[in-house]
This record gives structure tokens, C-alpha cells and sequence, in this order.
């Protein structure tokens, strides 16, 4: 890797992430860290200083963007990971804002390549905390809303993370602050639902727990902070198996969060971990499946032991689901797909995010199988795209600095040797990547983290 002056890619096929139709045999022009311009080989001259990378029979894309990450702590942070899988930006939604802010610094300094950073600081709870992630969160409640908001604003965070045990009336007040300082709002639902959370001013809701104000009855769930990890994160596959993706009533949800301007990130990947656990066909696991995977060897052995872990304690519990239970998770794993492809029909802006590390989630690489599987989920390879570029610079209010490849915008693109729009897959086939106006080629990135 190495910083270059002025840099031009010529001779590609450009997807600007605006959604526009690919141009041809096109140059773009990078000065420092900025794109200079962008059009075809006869309108954007190359400087005579600038350095040439023949694009010829390439793609280039915008710099993929993460809308759902942690980075925990530094065994489980690996910047190179994202910069290796063409992710140039990511935005973490749960931490201790010392340690987020800490990583951004040492990336910003240049002391370590990585993506952009974007963070909320600590999750706000209302409620009693879930044990699992007390760390990570702040408890606040309607004595201080505006006040505990205007704290993390004033220590500069990006946006807002409200998690379980915030109620409608305090996730409204905290949305009016937070928008009043300029910051987006996302949510991991329970105490607010669905249609709530959208009247409440949330900009995104994250994972698929915003379909969970459609469960029946019996399986609503009050305390989320009692539960045990396992129903924390299973209890919708208790019901969704035996739902009814296209009922009148997930419309009027949709059009509910349609209405207020929610979007939605349902982190496929995530729930891709169940049956993929019963060997079902979830997408490429080629990069975060320990049997499979060339990445194992370059993590940290404390990482990969966990992957391996946490992977052979699926296999085990999927080993033992009877009959029943394994035409059930399916039942609901292609809902969960039919609701996301449903709301996208319905008009509705979906982002993508991974929640990578979580639950043994590879960094930068699980974005490329969160593409493949909302193609599956319905939308085009290009709608895909605009998920992981142009849509989250537009929800984080950043759209003049990532997300679409034009003149002023960071210089934040992949060169890839096969189209993405052809087949979504061909989003991980990167040669370089270049963010902020260095570039990177991914194998030599995670060749430096076993040696660094
Ligand atoms: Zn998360």
C-alpha cells in the first residue's frame, strides 16, 4: 500500500452507486483522497502525473458500506478485514465510545489500515440491561432522554442506537433530540414495535425483530433482559416458521415505516446462521464457514477457535432438531426472505449491515453474502448495491462524502475483475481496493495480519 498524489482508473465499467446505468470505458480521476472526476476516456483526461490502473474489462464500484457492526475488543476488531472485502466504511452501532474512538484515531493517523469508522457510542436501555451486552449500553430513562442524547452528541458520535427496553415515548423524545443535533437514529426492537418505532422518528430498524409485533399472542416475549442467550436470539423462529409473510397485516406495516421514511436492515447473515447450520444453501460461506474458509488461518488463534466454536455448536444443535423442527426454521428462513424482498417491493429503503462479529459473523467478507441474499430476497444486483452504497451515505446524512463515485466524494472505490450486476457474487472478485485515495490488494492486506 502506498499514498498516491493523482491516480486514475481508465478504461473500466464504472457503477457510480447512484444507480444510473453503468458507463463504459471510463476514467475516474483521484486527487489525494478525493475522486476529481469521473466520465467516459473521451471527456476526463488523465494528468500526465497521475498514475495509470488499467481498468480494461474491469468493474468499479463505490466502497461498500457495513451499516451494522460492532468492534467489541481488539482480538475481535479487524480493520484489514473490512479494507480486504472492498468494505471502506462502517458504522458501529454499540460500544464503548473510548475504545471506537480509539480505533478511528489509529486508522485516521494512517498507523493501521481500515475502513472509516462511523459509531453511536453505547446502545441507550430504558429497562433492566440484558446481561449479554451490558457493556456496551448506557441505561437512560424520561428523567434525562434529552440529556443522555445530547451527551453522546456532544462526544461526537454519528447517530443513535436505542436497543431493546426503550419504550415508544422515550424512543420519541430521544428521536426529536437526536435529529435536532443532527444525528439519525437506529433501533433493535422489543418494548417498541414495528409501527411505533416508525411514529417515533426512527430512521432504520435493524435485524427482522421490527416483524415482531406480528407475533401471535402467545409467543410475545415482555423481558427481554430475562431471557437466556439462546431464546434472545431464537424466539422469532419459535413463530415465524408458521406466519403468514403476505398478510394483510405485514402491509400495513410496511406502509407504516414506508410512510415515516424507516428503513430497514435486516442483517440476513445472521439469521443465514440457522439453517445454514443444517447445511442448507445460504449464499457463499466461503469466507466465514471454519471448514471452508482460507481466512481461518490468518485470524488470531483466539478468533478462529471461537469461529470454529461457535460453528460446531450449531452443527450440534441442528444435529439433534427433530424433522419438525428443521421444516419449521426453513418455513421460516424463506419468510424472513419474503418479508424483506415484500417491504423492498412495497418501496421501502433497505440498508445493509452484518453485525459482524457477532455469533461468529467474518468482518468485511459477511457483507459480500448479505448482497447475495437479498438478490435472493428479491432485490436486482443494482438495488443491492445501492444498499451497501448510495442509501446508507443518504441515511447517515454523509451523502456528499461516500457512497457514489463523483467529483469531491472520497475516493473510496473497488476495481473488480467480473460485473456485479451479472451476478452479485462477483462483488467479492476485488483486485483493489482503494480507500480514501490509498490502495490496497486484499491478499496482501491479510498477508500483513498474520505477519503484523
Ligand atoms: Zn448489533
Amino acid at each position: 500500500m502506498r499514498e498516491i498524489h493523482r491516480l486514475a482508473v481508465s478504461g473500466a465499467t464504472v457503477l457510480d452507486g447512484t444507480g444510473r446505468p453503468p458507463l463504459e470505458s471510463a476514467t475516474v480521476v483521484i486527487e489525494g483522497d478525493r475522486v476529481a472526476s469521473v466520465g467516459s476516456a473521451v471527456t476526463t483526461p488523465i494528468p500526465p502525473d497521475a498514475t495509470i490502473i488499467d481498468g480494461k474489462g474491469k468493474f468499479v464500484t463505490p466502497g461498500l458500506v457495513d451499516m451494522h457492526v460492532h468492534v467489541y475488543t481488539p482480538e475481535k476488531w479487524h480493520p484489514e478485514f473490512f479494507l480486504a472485502a472492498g468494505v471502506t466504511t462502517v458504522l458501529d452501532l454499540g460500544g464503548q465510545l473510548h475504545d471506537v474512538a480509539g480505533y478511528r484515531a489509529l486508522i485516521e493517523s494512517g498507523a493501521r489500515p481500515g475502513p472509516r469508522i462511523l459509531f453511536t457510542g453505547p446502545m441507550l436501555e430504558e429497562g433492566e440491561l440484558y446481561a449479554g451486552f451490558a457493556g456496551f449500553c448506557r441505561r437512560f430513562d424520561s428523567t434525562n432522554t434529552e440529556a443522555e442524547v445530547d451527551a453522546l452528541a456532544d462526544a461526537g458520535v454519528d447517530a443513535i442506537k436505542l436497543y431493546v427496553t426503550v419504550r415508544p415515548d422515550t424512543a420519541r423524545r430521544a428521536c426529536a433530540r437526536a435529529h435536532a443535533r443532527g444525528l439519525p437514529v437506529f433501533m433493535h426492537q422489543h418494548a417498541t414495535w414495528g409501527v411505533e418505532a416508525a411514529l417515533a422518528g426512527i430512521d432504520s430498524v435493524e435485524h427482522v425483530n421490527v416483524f415482531g409485533q406480528l407475533a401471535p399472542q402467545g409467543f410475545w416475549l415482555a423481558e427481554p433482559a430475562k431471557l437466556n442467550p439462546f431464546e434472545y436470539g431464537g424466539w422469532l423462529w419459535r413463530w415465524l416458521g408458521d406466519f403468514d409473510p403476505r398478510s394483510d397485516a405485514v402491509h400495513r406495516l410496511y406502509d407504516g415505516l414506508i410512510a415515516a421514511g424507516t428503513a430497514l436492515d435486516p442483517t440476513l447473515v445472521l439469521y443465514a446462521a440457522r439453517p445454514g447450520a443444517l447445511g442448507d444453501d445460504v449464499g457463499d460461506t466461503s469466507m466465514d464457514d471454519p471448514e471452508r474458509t482460507k481466512a481461518l488461518p490468518l485470524l488470531p488463534s483466539a478468533v478462529g477457535k471461537e469461529l470454529v466454536g461457535r460453528w460446531a455448536e450449531r452443527r450440534a444443535a441442528a444435529h439433534g432438531a427433530s424433522e419438525a423442527a428443521r421444516h419449521r426454521m426453513r418455513r421460516a428462513w424463506d419468510n424472513i426472505l419474503t418479508l424483506v424482498g415484500g417491504f423492498h417491493r412495497a418501496g421501502g429503503m433497505v440498508l445493509a449491515g452484518t453485525d459482524c462479529p457477532n455469533v461468529a459473523i467474518v468482518s468485511g467478507f459477511s457483507l459480500h453474502r448479505e448482497l447475495e441474499l437479498l438478490v435472493r430476497a428479491g432485490l436486482s444486483p443494482m438495488e443491492a448495491i445501492l444498499a451497501a452504497t448510495r442509501r446508507p451515505a443518504e441515511r447517515l446524512g454523509k451523502r456528499e462524502l461516500f457512497g457514489t463515485i463523483a467529483p469531491g466524494r472520497a475516493a473510496d472505490l473497488l476495481l473488480l475483475t467480473a460485473d456485479p450486476l451479472a451476478d452479485i457474487r462477483n462483488i467479492g472478485r476485488i483486485e483493489r481496493v482503494i480507500a480514501r485515495g490509498a490502495v490496497y490488494e486484499p491478499d496482501q492486506l491479510l498477508r500483513g495480519l498474520r505477519t503484523g
